[in-house]
């Protein structure tokens, strides 16, 4: 018997650190906050993708009654990319959260549910997704949901 270490890296630094598309980035995903639907969770969250095509796809969290039939940020906005944009890779993706009346200090992450979306668009295009998580106080930059989701369960299982 033996123990494994999964290391992750991510990358912290400030807002003003971040590159200039990172930066619009990171703004749609703030403004996509404002399209929030979350009368339960008061948790409204906004989610920007830039395509290989420099296209940016935002979505927010759309809440439901009957919880699960309500979805996130992240699965709003991906799901969006693939059905209008079927041919294009996601090739960055920002996530911001509002609550109260304030953006987050700390980092949003996305849920499980979501770092498997994630973890499948990145298998569709065989592309690395980076991933902004943006917070008031520090901003974090993963650079592909495999660091978020280790021992993941993906196409390659099933083939
Ligand atoms: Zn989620």
């Amino acid at each position: 018997m033996k123990n494994i270490e999964i290391a992750t890296n991510i990358i912290v630094c400030d807002y003003n650190e971040l590159t200039d598309i990172q930066k619009k980035l990171v703004t749609q995903a703030k403004e996509a906050c404002r399209t929030a639907y979350a009368p339960y969770s008061q948790f409204n969250v906004g989610a920007a993708a830039l395509l290989d095509n420099d296209q940016i796809i935002s979505g927010s969290n759309q809440e439901n009654a009957a919880y699960p039939s309500g979805t996130c940020a992240e699965r709003t906005t991906l799901f969006y990319a693939g059905a209008k944009y079927p041919d294009n890779a996601v090739t960055k993706l920002a996530i911001a959260a509002y609550k109260g009346d304030a953006f987050t200090a700390t980092p949003t992450a996305p849920c499980g549910a979501c770092r498997q979306v994630i973890l499948e668009t990145e298998h569709r295009y065989k592309t690395p997704i980076e991933i902004i998580l943006y917070g008031e106080e520090k901003t974090y930059i993963i650079t592909s949901i495999e660091s978020l989701l280790p021992l993941c369960f993906g196409k390659t299982d099933l083939e």
